[in-house]
Protein backbone atom coordinates (compact mmCIF):
# COMPACT_ATOMS: atom_id res chain seq x y z
CA UNK A 1 0.00 0.00 0.00
CA UNK A 2 1.40 3.09 -0.61
CA UNK A 3 1.25 5.64 1.75
CA UNK A 4 0.77 9.17 1.64
CA UNK A 5 3.36 11.64 2.66
CA UNK A 6 2.56 13.62 4.67
CA UNK A 7 4.25 17.56 4.77
CA UNK A 8 3.03 20.00 6.94
CA UNK A 9 5.76 22.81 6.44
CA UNK A 10 5.48 25.05 3.86
CA UNK A 11 8.51 27.00 4.10
CA UNK A 12 12.20 26.11 4.53
CA UNK A 13 14.91 28.10 5.67
CA UNK A 14 18.67 27.92 5.21
CA UNK A 15 21.03 28.73 7.87
CA UNK A 16 24.42 29.54 7.51
CA UNK A 17 25.68 27.36 10.38
CA UNK A 18 28.86 30.16 11.11
CA UNK A 19 26.91 32.29 12.04
CA UNK A 20 22.80 31.51 11.98
CA UNK A 21 22.49 34.03 9.44
CA UNK A 22 19.21 33.34 6.62
CA UNK A 23 20.97 32.27 2.97
CA UNK A 24 17.65 31.73 2.03
CA UNK A 25 13.79 30.86 2.07
CA UNK A 26 11.90 28.19 0.09
CA UNK A 27 9.23 26.80 -0.67
CA UNK A 28 8.57 23.12 -0.09
CA UNK A 29 7.60 20.61 -2.64
CA UNK A 30 4.27 19.08 -1.68
CA UNK A 31 3.56 15.23 -2.46
CA UNK A 32 2.01 16.26 -5.33
CA UNK A 33 4.43 18.54 -6.20
CA UNK A 34 6.89 15.78 -6.05
CA UNK A 35 4.91 13.64 -8.22
CA UNK A 36 4.77 16.11 -10.73
CA UNK A 37 8.34 16.52 -11.09
CA UNK A 38 8.33 12.78 -11.87
CA UNK A 39 5.93 12.73 -14.17
CA UNK A 40 7.13 15.48 -16.14
CA UNK A 41 10.55 13.90 -15.95
CA UNK A 42 9.27 10.58 -17.16
CA UNK A 43 7.49 12.36 -20.65
CA UNK A 44 11.24 14.24 -21.02
CA UNK A 45 13.27 11.27 -20.11
CA UNK A 46 13.02 9.65 -23.73
CA UNK A 47 13.58 12.83 -25.75
CA UNK A 48 16.97 13.06 -23.41
CA UNK A 49 18.25 9.41 -24.30
CA UNK A 50 17.60 10.13 -28.01
CA UNK A 51 20.56 12.53 -28.25
CA UNK A 52 22.94 9.69 -27.92
CA UNK A 53 25.71 9.64 -25.63
CA UNK A 54 27.98 11.92 -27.46
CA UNK A 55 25.08 14.58 -27.61
CA UNK A 56 24.47 13.83 -23.71
CA UNK A 57 28.27 14.13 -23.33
CA UNK A 58 28.20 17.97 -25.18
CA UNK A 59 26.21 19.16 -22.14
CA UNK A 60 28.50 18.08 -19.78
CA UNK A 61 31.42 19.23 -21.60
CA UNK A 62 29.75 22.77 -21.26
CA UNK A 63 28.76 22.38 -17.56
CA UNK A 64 32.75 21.42 -17.14
CA UNK A 65 33.44 24.88 -18.92
CA UNK A 66 30.67 26.69 -16.94
CA UNK A 67 31.63 25.22 -13.66
CA UNK A 68 35.13 25.83 -13.90
CA UNK A 69 34.32 29.56 -14.62
CA UNK A 70 32.54 29.88 -12.11
CA UNK A 71 34.20 28.15 -9.25
CA UNK A 72 34.71 30.87 -6.94
CA UNK A 73 30.78 31.46 -6.46
CA UNK A 74 29.77 28.36 -6.37
CA UNK A 75 32.84 27.63 -3.45
CA UNK A 76 31.62 30.54 -1.60
CA UNK A 77 27.82 29.52 -1.43
CA UNK A 78 28.83 25.80 0.03
CA UNK A 79 31.14 27.54 2.49
CA UNK A 80 28.03 29.64 3.32
CA UNK A 81 25.60 27.34 3.70
CA UNK A 82 27.77 23.90 4.85
CA UNK A 83 30.29 25.81 6.70
CA UNK A 84 33.40 24.52 5.28
CA UNK A 85 36.27 26.73 4.52
CA UNK A 86 36.27 27.90 0.89
CA UNK A 87 39.10 26.22 0.03
CA UNK A 88 37.54 22.70 1.08
CA UNK A 89 34.52 23.35 -1.02
CA UNK A 90 36.86 24.06 -4.05
CA UNK A 91 38.92 20.79 -3.23
CA UNK A 92 36.41 18.03 -2.05
CA UNK A 93 33.35 19.69 -3.87
CA UNK A 94 34.26 21.60 -7.30
CA UNK A 95 37.34 19.80 -8.08
CA UNK A 96 35.86 16.47 -7.46
CA UNK A 97 32.57 17.19 -9.47
CA UNK A 98 35.09 18.75 -12.21
CA UNK A 99 36.81 15.48 -12.34
CA UNK A 100 33.80 13.50 -12.70
CA UNK A 101 33.05 15.19 -15.70
CA UNK A 102 36.91 14.39 -17.09
CA UNK A 103 35.83 10.38 -16.26
CA UNK A 104 32.64 10.69 -18.30
CA UNK A 105 33.80 12.40 -21.62
CA UNK A 106 36.80 10.18 -21.14
CA UNK A 107 35.24 6.86 -20.80
CA UNK A 108 31.34 7.39 -20.96
CA UNK A 109 30.97 6.49 -24.77
CA UNK A 110 32.96 3.70 -24.68
CA UNK A 111 31.31 2.60 -21.13
CA UNK A 112 28.15 2.85 -22.41
CA UNK A 113 27.94 1.41 -26.17
CA UNK A 114 26.82 -1.88 -26.91
CA UNK A 115 29.38 -4.59 -26.72
CA UNK A 116 29.59 -8.09 -28.40
CA UNK A 117 29.73 -10.70 -26.24
CA UNK A 118 31.96 -13.45 -26.95
CA UNK A 119 30.29 -16.93 -26.04
CA UNK A 120 32.18 -20.07 -25.17
CA UNK A 121 29.22 -22.73 -25.08
CA UNK A 122 29.84 -24.80 -28.01
CA UNK A 123 26.04 -25.74 -28.11
CA UNK A 124 25.41 -21.33 -28.90
CA UNK A 125 28.25 -20.93 -31.33
CA UNK A 126 25.62 -20.23 -34.14
CA UNK A 127 24.69 -17.43 -31.59
CA UNK A 128 26.00 -13.74 -31.99
CA UNK A 129 25.47 -12.31 -28.70
CA UNK A 130 25.21 -8.23 -27.72
CA UNK A 131 25.08 -6.24 -24.36
CA UNK A 132 23.08 -3.42 -24.56
CA UNK A 133 22.92 -0.61 -21.39
CA UNK A 134 19.64 1.25 -21.37
CA UNK A 135 18.81 4.17 -19.00
CA UNK A 136 16.42 2.94 -16.65
CA UNK A 137 13.92 5.92 -16.86
CA UNK A 138 13.83 8.68 -14.07
CA UNK A 139 16.26 8.27 -11.00
CA UNK A 140 15.66 9.71 -7.45
CA UNK A 141 18.41 11.07 -5.71
CA UNK A 142 18.31 11.98 -1.72
CA UNK A 143 21.27 13.63 -0.71
CA UNK A 144 23.01 14.53 2.46
CA UNK A 145 23.84 18.20 3.70
CA UNK A 146 27.86 17.12 3.75
CA UNK A 147 28.76 17.49 0.42
CA UNK A 148 26.10 19.58 -0.72
CA UNK A 149 27.21 19.39 -4.13
CA UNK A 150 29.95 17.07 -5.07
CA UNK A 151 27.60 14.19 -3.97
CA UNK A 152 24.40 15.24 -5.95
CA UNK A 153 26.31 16.31 -8.58
CA UNK A 154 29.14 13.42 -9.32
CA UNK A 155 25.32 11.22 -9.15
CA UNK A 156 23.43 13.75 -10.78
CA UNK A 157 25.64 13.65 -13.74
CA UNK A 158 26.73 9.65 -14.77
CA UNK A 159 22.91 9.77 -14.74
CA UNK A 160 22.19 12.07 -17.52
CA UNK A 161 25.18 10.48 -19.03
CA UNK A 162 23.44 7.12 -19.43
CA UNK A 163 20.28 8.84 -20.71
CA UNK A 164 18.39 9.03 -17.60
CA UNK A 165 16.12 12.12 -16.31
CA UNK A 166 16.73 12.82 -12.28
CA UNK A 167 14.80 14.51 -9.84
CA UNK A 168 16.84 15.66 -7.12
CA UNK A 169 15.88 15.60 -3.17
CA UNK A 170 18.40 17.49 -1.56
CA UNK A 171 19.36 17.97 1.93
CA UNK A 172 17.03 20.90 3.59
CA UNK A 173 20.14 22.33 5.45
CA UNK A 174 21.63 22.89 1.94
CA UNK A 175 19.09 23.80 -0.74
CA UNK A 176 20.82 26.36 -2.02
CA UNK A 177 23.75 24.54 -3.42
CA UNK A 178 21.42 22.07 -5.32
CA UNK A 179 19.71 25.26 -6.76
CA UNK A 180 23.16 26.27 -8.11
CA UNK A 181 23.80 22.75 -9.41
CA UNK A 182 20.22 23.49 -11.19
CA UNK A 183 21.40 26.48 -12.27
CA UNK A 184 24.36 25.18 -13.86
CA UNK A 185 23.14 22.36 -15.36
CA UNK A 186 20.27 24.64 -17.36
CA UNK A 187 23.21 26.91 -18.56
CA UNK A 188 24.69 24.02 -19.68
CA UNK A 189 21.90 22.49 -21.82
CA UNK A 190 20.26 19.97 -19.29
CA UNK A 191 16.68 20.76 -20.22
CA UNK A 192 14.19 21.72 -17.35
CA UNK A 193 12.25 18.77 -16.93
CA UNK A 194 15.19 16.33 -17.22
CA UNK A 195 17.41 17.60 -14.29
CA UNK A 196 14.81 18.74 -11.53
CA UNK A 197 14.97 19.36 -7.54
CA UNK A 198 12.13 18.88 -5.36
CA UNK A 199 13.06 20.92 -1.46
CA UNK A 200 11.29 19.68 1.66
CA UNK A 201 12.45 17.51 4.68
CA UNK A 202 12.19 13.48 5.38
CA UNK A 203 8.96 13.50 3.93
CA UNK A 204 9.58 15.06 0.51
CA UNK A 205 12.39 12.16 0.30
CA UNK A 206 9.43 9.74 1.48
CA UNK A 207 7.17 10.85 -1.50
CA UNK A 208 9.98 10.55 -3.56
CA UNK A 209 10.77 6.89 -2.79
CA UNK A 210 7.05 6.43 -3.35
CA UNK A 211 7.04 7.77 -6.33
CA UNK A 212 7.11 6.48 -9.85
CA UNK A 213 10.83 6.99 -10.20
CA UNK A 214 12.92 3.53 -12.12
CA UNK A 215 16.05 3.71 -9.38
CA UNK A 216 16.58 5.67 -6.24
CA UNK A 217 20.57 6.55 -5.32
CA UNK A 218 20.29 7.37 -1.76
CA UNK A 219 23.07 8.92 0.57
CA UNK A 220 22.38 9.86 4.27
CA UNK A 221 22.62 7.56 7.78
CA UNK A 222 22.27 3.86 8.42
CA UNK A 223 18.91 4.65 9.97
CA UNK A 224 17.29 6.57 7.08
CA UNK A 225 18.95 4.34 4.79
CA UNK A 226 17.47 1.54 6.52
CA UNK A 227 13.73 3.25 6.35
CA UNK A 228 14.35 4.24 2.48
CA UNK A 229 15.41 0.46 1.85
CA UNK A 230 12.19 -0.97 3.10
CA UNK A 231 10.23 1.21 1.66
CA UNK A 232 11.57 0.95 -1.81
CA UNK A 233 11.52 -3.38 -1.14
CA UNK A 234 7.84 -2.82 -0.89
CA UNK A 235 7.99 -2.14 -4.69
CA UNK A 236 11.23 -3.96 -5.75
CA UNK A 237 12.45 -0.21 -6.23
CA UNK A 238 16.08 -0.51 -7.01
CA UNK A 239 18.03 1.26 -4.73
CA UNK A 240 22.07 2.76 -4.23
CA UNK A 241 22.62 3.11 -0.60
CA UNK A 242 25.43 5.08 0.16
CA UNK A 243 25.04 5.21 4.43
CA UNK A 244 27.48 6.34 7.29
CA UNK A 245 30.89 4.93 7.85
CA UNK A 246 33.23 4.56 11.08
CA UNK A 247 37.07 4.41 8.94
CA UNK A 248 39.40 2.91 10.87
CA UNK A 249 42.66 3.62 10.12
CA UNK A 250 45.77 1.47 11.21
CA UNK A 251 49.47 2.52 11.59
CA UNK A 252 52.12 0.65 11.62
CA UNK A 253 55.74 1.56 13.43
CA UNK A 254 58.09 2.01 10.91
CA UNK A 255 55.92 5.05 9.24
CA UNK A 256 57.34 8.26 9.40
CA UNK A 257 55.00 9.57 12.30
CA UNK A 258 54.77 13.57 11.59
CA UNK A 259 53.70 12.23 8.11
CA UNK A 260 51.40 9.90 9.27
CA UNK A 261 49.89 12.06 12.13
CA UNK A 262 49.38 14.97 9.50
CA UNK A 263 47.11 12.61 7.73
CA UNK A 264 45.23 11.44 10.23
CA UNK A 265 44.79 14.83 11.54
CA UNK A 266 43.27 16.31 7.92
CA UNK A 267 41.21 12.96 7.36
CA UNK A 268 40.00 13.05 11.17
CA UNK A 269 39.16 17.36 11.38
CA UNK A 270 38.73 18.42 7.22
CA UNK A 271 35.30 19.39 7.02
CA UNK A 272 34.82 19.25 10.59
CA UNK A 273 34.84 15.67 10.71
CA UNK A 274 31.69 15.69 8.91
CA UNK A 275 32.84 12.94 6.03
CA UNK A 276 31.83 9.63 5.92
CA UNK A 277 35.02 8.90 4.84
CA UNK A 278 36.41 10.16 7.95
CA UNK A 279 38.98 8.94 10.36
CA UNK A 280 36.92 7.81 13.05
CA UNK A 281 39.00 5.61 14.43
CA UNK A 282 42.65 5.32 14.64
CA UNK A 283 44.58 2.63 15.40
CA UNK A 284 48.84 2.76 16.45
CA UNK A 285 51.48 0.42 17.16
CA UNK A 286 52.63 0.55 20.48
CA UNK A 287 55.75 1.44 20.05
CA UNK A 288 55.01 4.47 18.61
CA UNK A 289 51.69 5.36 20.42
CA UNK A 290 52.95 7.77 22.62
CA UNK A 291 54.64 10.16 19.59
CA UNK A 292 52.50 9.65 17.30
CA UNK A 293 49.67 10.91 19.96
CA UNK A 294 51.82 13.88 20.76
CA UNK A 295 52.60 14.43 17.11
CA UNK A 296 48.09 14.59 16.45
CA UNK A 297 47.95 17.05 19.54
CA UNK A 298 50.37 19.33 18.36
CA UNK A 299 48.72 19.65 15.17
CA UNK A 300 45.17 20.07 16.23
CA UNK A 301 46.08 22.69 18.50
CA UNK A 302 47.61 25.02 15.59
CA UNK A 303 44.27 24.41 13.84
CA UNK A 304 42.35 27.80 13.15
CA UNK A 305 38.90 27.26 13.58
CA UNK A 306 36.32 29.91 12.54
CA UNK A 307 34.04 30.89 9.79
CA UNK A 308 35.19 29.20 6.89
CA UNK A 309 34.48 32.33 4.40
CA UNK A 310 37.34 33.60 5.92
CA UNK A 311 40.33 33.17 4.53
CA UNK A 312 43.74 31.25 6.44
CA UNK A 313 40.21 29.18 8.51
CA UNK A 314 41.12 25.39 8.73
CA UNK A 315 38.25 23.83 10.31
CA UNK A 316 34.86 25.89 10.18
CA UNK A 317 31.57 24.77 12.36
CA UNK A 318 29.38 21.89 12.82
CA UNK A 319 26.68 22.28 10.73
CA UNK A 320 23.83 22.51 13.79
CA UNK A 321 23.97 21.98 17.08
CA UNK A 322 22.17 18.41 17.44
CA UNK A 323 25.23 17.16 15.38
CA UNK A 324 27.34 19.33 17.59
CA UNK A 325 25.56 17.11 20.48
CA UNK A 326 26.48 13.97 19.19
CA UNK A 327 30.10 15.23 19.47
CA UNK A 328 29.89 15.76 22.83
CA UNK A 329 27.86 12.59 24.03
CA UNK A 330 30.54 10.76 22.70
CA UNK A 331 33.79 12.58 23.50
CA UNK A 332 32.12 12.66 27.48
CA UNK A 333 31.16 9.17 27.22
CA UNK A 334 34.53 7.85 25.95
CA UNK A 335 36.00 10.55 28.86
CA UNK A 336 34.09 8.69 31.45
CA UNK A 337 34.76 5.33 30.47
CA UNK A 338 38.74 5.92 31.16
CA UNK A 339 40.10 8.01 27.64
CA UNK A 340 41.99 10.61 27.89
CA UNK A 341 41.82 13.55 27.02
CA UNK A 342 44.93 15.13 25.15
CA UNK A 343 43.53 18.12 23.19
CA UNK A 344 39.90 19.91 22.51
CA UNK A 345 36.82 18.79 23.78
CA UNK A 346 34.75 21.82 25.23
CA UNK A 347 32.93 23.52 22.93
CA UNK A 348 34.07 26.57 21.35
CA UNK A 349 31.50 28.92 22.56
CA UNK A 350 33.27 32.34 21.91
CA UNK A 351 32.96 31.56 18.31
CA UNK A 352 29.35 30.86 17.82
CA UNK A 353 26.82 28.22 18.61
CA UNK A 354 28.10 25.02 16.31
CA UNK A 355 32.10 25.70 16.99
CA UNK A 356 33.64 22.69 18.90
CA UNK A 357 37.43 22.12 18.60
CA UNK A 358 39.68 19.90 16.79
CA UNK A 359 39.91 16.98 19.50
CA UNK A 360 42.36 14.06 19.97
CA UNK A 361 40.82 11.29 22.98
CA UNK A 362 43.76 8.75 23.34
CA UNK A 363 43.27 5.15 25.26
CA UNK A 364 40.47 5.00 23.80
CA UNK A 365 38.09 1.05 23.46
CA UNK A 366 35.43 -0.23 21.98
CA UNK A 367 32.93 -0.38 24.67
CA UNK A 368 32.86 3.95 24.32
CA UNK A 369 30.28 5.19 21.62
CA UNK A 370 33.37 6.74 20.23
CA UNK A 371 34.81 3.43 18.84
CA UNK A 372 31.24 2.06 17.84
CA UNK A 373 28.50 4.69 16.24
CA UNK A 374 29.37 7.37 13.64
CA UNK A 375 30.44 10.57 15.37
CA UNK A 376 30.49 12.60 12.69
CA UNK A 377 32.64 15.37 14.16
CA UNK A 378 36.36 16.77 14.40
CA UNK A 379 37.56 13.66 17.18
CA UNK A 380 40.53 11.72 16.59
CA UNK A 381 40.08 8.72 18.95
CA UNK A 382 43.57 6.31 19.32
CA UNK A 383 44.13 3.11 20.81
CA UNK A 384 47.22 1.07 20.60
CA UNK A 385 47.19 -2.08 19.00
CA UNK A 386 50.82 -5.09 18.96
CA UNK A 387 50.25 -7.08 15.78
CA UNK A 388 49.07 -6.95 12.66
CA UNK A 389 46.27 -9.51 13.72
CA UNK A 390 45.11 -7.59 16.00
CA UNK A 391 45.04 -4.07 14.18
CA UNK A 392 43.21 -6.31 11.42
CA UNK A 393 40.69 -7.53 14.11
CA UNK A 394 40.00 -3.88 15.98
CA UNK A 395 39.77 -2.43 12.39
CA UNK A 396 36.70 -5.42 11.50
CA UNK A 397 35.21 -4.96 14.69
CA UNK A 398 32.79 -2.91 13.76
CA UNK A 399 29.37 -3.05 12.14
CA UNK A 400 30.24 0.13 9.32
CA UNK A 401 32.38 -0.96 6.26
CA UNK A 402 32.56 2.20 4.22
CA UNK A 403 36.67 2.69 3.57
CA UNK A 404 39.49 2.07 5.67
CA UNK A 405 43.58 3.37 5.56
CA UNK A 406 46.70 1.58 6.15
CA UNK A 407 50.05 3.12 7.21
CA UNK A 408 52.96 1.66 6.54
CA UNK A 409 56.39 1.85 4.36
CA UNK A 410 56.27 -1.97 4.08
CA UNK A 411 54.04 -2.10 0.51
CA UNK A 412 53.72 -5.91 0.69
CA UNK A 413 52.20 -5.47 4.57
CA UNK A 414 50.33 -2.59 3.02
CA UNK A 415 48.47 -5.11 0.68
CA UNK A 416 48.37 -7.90 2.75
CA UNK A 417 46.63 -6.18 5.71
CA UNK A 418 43.83 -4.51 3.19
CA UNK A 419 42.91 -7.60 2.10
CA UNK A 420 41.46 -8.64 5.06
CA UNK A 421 39.91 -5.21 5.77
CA UNK A 422 35.91 -5.18 5.83
CA UNK A 423 35.64 -1.93 3.69
CA UNK A 424 34.40 -0.80 0.07
CA UNK A 425 37.87 1.04 -0.14
CA UNK A 426 40.76 1.33 0.94
CA UNK A 427 43.90 3.74 0.55
CA UNK A 428 47.84 2.61 1.63
CA UNK A 429 49.42 5.70 3.25
CA UNK A 430 46.29 8.24 2.31
CA UNK A 431 42.82 8.57 3.49
CA UNK A 432 39.35 9.69 2.24
CA UNK A 433 40.11 11.20 -0.99
CA UNK A 434 39.38 8.17 -2.95
CA UNK A 435 36.36 9.97 -2.89
CA UNK A 436 37.68 12.27 -5.49
CA UNK A 437 39.28 9.48 -7.51
CA UNK A 438 36.72 9.44 -9.99
CA UNK A 439 37.69 5.75 -11.31
CA UNK A 440 37.18 4.71 -8.03
CA UNK A 441 34.03 3.01 -6.96
CA UNK A 442 32.75 4.79 -3.87
CA UNK A 443 30.58 2.51 -1.30
CA UNK A 444 31.14 0.45 1.33
CA UNK A 445 30.10 -3.39 2.72
CA UNK A 446 28.13 -4.06 6.24
CA UNK A 447 25.63 -1.43 7.25
CA UNK A 448 28.05 1.42 5.01
CA UNK A 449 25.22 0.38 2.19
CA UNK A 450 24.58 -1.19 -1.07
CA UNK A 451 25.73 -0.84 -4.71
CA UNK A 452 28.26 1.76 -5.86
CA UNK A 453 28.19 5.30 -7.41
CA UNK A 454 32.02 6.68 -9.30
CA UNK A 455 33.95 5.03 -11.89
CA UNK A 456 32.99 1.82 -13.88
CA UNK A 457 30.92 0.24 -11.45
CA UNK A 458 29.01 3.39 -10.59
CA UNK A 459 28.21 4.16 -14.17
CA UNK A 460 27.00 0.62 -14.45
CA UNK A 461 24.32 1.59 -11.64
CA UNK A 462 23.11 4.38 -14.16
CA UNK A 463 21.56 1.38 -16.74
CA UNK A 464 19.83 -1.73 -16.92
CA UNK A 465 22.16 -4.34 -18.57
CA UNK A 466 20.13 -6.22 -21.64
CA UNK A 467 21.03 -9.36 -23.51
CA UNK A 468 20.20 -9.54 -27.59
CA UNK A 469 21.12 -12.56 -29.02
CA UNK A 470 21.13 -13.46 -32.41
CA UNK A 471 21.19 -17.00 -34.17
CA UNK A 472 22.96 -16.93 -37.40
CA UNK A 473 21.20 -20.06 -38.61
CA UNK A 474 17.49 -18.88 -38.76
CA UNK A 475 16.54 -21.31 -40.82
CA UNK A 476 17.98 -24.21 -39.15
CA UNK A 477 15.91 -26.42 -36.29
CA UNK A 478 17.94 -26.41 -32.51
CA UNK A 479 18.99 -29.27 -31.44
CA UNK A 480 17.47 -28.86 -28.21
CA UNK A 481 14.30 -28.96 -29.28
CA UNK A 482 11.51 -31.31 -29.49
CA UNK A 483 12.13 -34.64 -31.10
CA UNK A 484 13.76 -36.43 -28.05
CA UNK A 485 14.13 -40.35 -27.39
CA UNK A 486 15.21 -43.19 -29.44
CA UNK A 487 19.52 -42.38 -30.02
CA UNK A 488 18.63 -39.06 -29.51
CA UNK A 489 19.46 -39.53 -25.58
CA UNK A 490 22.09 -41.33 -25.66
CA UNK A 491 23.73 -38.67 -28.02
CA UNK A 492 23.25 -36.08 -25.96
CA UNK A 493 24.61 -37.93 -23.08
CA UNK A 494 27.87 -38.77 -24.93
CA UNK A 495 28.12 -34.74 -25.86
CA UNK A 496 27.67 -33.59 -22.57
CA UNK A 497 30.25 -35.93 -21.30
CA UNK A 498 32.28 -35.06 -24.42
CA UNK A 499 32.12 -31.38 -23.38
CA UNK A 500 32.79 -31.54 -19.70
CA UNK A 501 34.77 -35.03 -18.73
CA UNK A 502 37.00 -36.40 -21.84
CA UNK A 503 39.87 -35.03 -23.82
CA UNK A 504 39.59 -32.60 -26.84
CA UNK A 505 39.25 -36.03 -29.07
CA UNK A 506 36.42 -37.29 -27.38
CA UNK A 507 35.50 -33.91 -27.02
CA UNK A 508 35.65 -33.50 -31.11
CA UNK A 509 33.60 -37.00 -31.58
CA UNK A 510 30.91 -35.90 -29.59
CA UNK A 511 30.73 -32.70 -31.49
CA UNK A 512 30.42 -34.14 -34.52
CA UNK A 513 27.87 -36.70 -33.32
CA UNK A 514 25.58 -34.05 -32.22
CA UNK A 515 26.13 -31.98 -35.56
CA UNK A 516 25.09 -35.40 -37.45
CA UNK A 517 22.36 -35.28 -34.83
CA UNK A 518 20.99 -31.97 -35.71
CA UNK A 519 21.38 -32.72 -39.49
CA UNK A 520 18.98 -36.21 -39.59
CA UNK A 521 16.64 -33.92 -37.55
CA UNK A 522 16.77 -31.20 -40.50
CA UNK A 523 16.28 -33.61 -43.01
P1 LIG B 1 20.05 11.78 6.91
O1 LIG B 1 19.89 10.31 6.81
O2 LIG B 1 19.50 12.47 8.09
O3 LIG B 1 19.37 12.50 5.63
C1 LIG B 1 19.77 12.23 4.32
C2 LIG B 1 18.67 12.68 3.37
O4 LIG B 1 17.52 11.85 3.55
C3 LIG B 1 18.19 14.10 3.57
O5 LIG B 1 17.96 14.69 2.32
C4 LIG B 1 16.88 13.92 4.33
O6 LIG B 1 15.97 14.97 4.16
C5 LIG B 1 16.36 12.65 3.69
N1 LIG B 1 15.39 11.89 4.48
C6 LIG B 1 15.16 11.94 5.81
N2 LIG B 1 14.22 11.03 6.16
C7 LIG B 1 13.84 10.40 5.02
C8 LIG B 1 12.93 9.35 4.73
N3 LIG B 1 12.20 8.75 5.69
N4 LIG B 1 12.81 8.93 3.46
C9 LIG B 1 13.55 9.49 2.47
N5 LIG B 1 14.44 10.49 2.69
C10 LIG B 1 14.59 10.94 3.95
O7 LIG B 1 21.59 12.07 6.73
P2 LIG B 1 22.35 13.47 6.84
O8 LIG B 1 22.42 13.88 8.26
O9 LIG B 1 21.80 14.42 5.85
O10 LIG B 1 23.81 13.08 6.33
C11 LIG B 1 24.80 12.56 7.16
C12 LIG B 1 24.90 11.06 7.01
O11 LIG B 1 25.13 10.74 5.64
C13 LIG B 1 26.08 10.47 7.76
O12 LIG B 1 25.69 9.26 8.34
C14 LIG B 1 27.11 10.23 6.67
O13 LIG B 1 28.05 9.22 6.96
C15 LIG B 1 26.23 9.83 5.53
N6 LIG B 1 26.92 10.04 4.27
C16 LIG B 1 27.30 8.95 3.55
C17 LIG B 1 28.00 9.13 2.38
C18 LIG B 1 28.44 7.96 1.55
O14 LIG B 1 28.80 8.19 0.39
N7 LIG B 1 28.44 6.74 2.04
C19 LIG B 1 28.32 10.40 1.95
C20 LIG B 1 27.92 11.49 2.72
C21 LIG B 1 27.21 11.30 3.88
Amino acid sequence: MVVEAQIEKKTLISYNPADGSVVGELAMASADDVRLAVTRAKSAQPAWNAHGIRGRLEVIRRFQQILTDQKQQVAALISREAGKPVVEALLSEILVVLDSTRFLLENAYSLLKPERLPQGNLVMKAKLGKLHREPYGVFGIIAPWNYPFSIPATETLAALAAGNAVVLKPSELTPLVALELQRLLRKAGVPEDIFQIVIGEGPAGVALVESAIDKLIFTGSVPTGKRVGEAAAKRLLPVVLELGGKDPVLVFDDVDIDVAAAGATWGAFMNAGQTCLSVERCYVQRDIYEKFISACAEKAKQLRVGNGMERGIDMGPMINERQLQIVETHVDDAVRRGARLVSGGKRLAELGTNFYPPTVLADVTHDMLIMREETFGPVLPIAPFDTEDDAIRLANDSEFGLAASVWTRESARGQRVAEKLQAGAVMLNDMVCSFGISEAPHGGVKASGLGRTHGRIGLEEMVRPKYVGTDLLPSMKKIWWYGYGGKFDGQMDRFVDALFSRGAMKRLRGWLGSAAALWRKQV
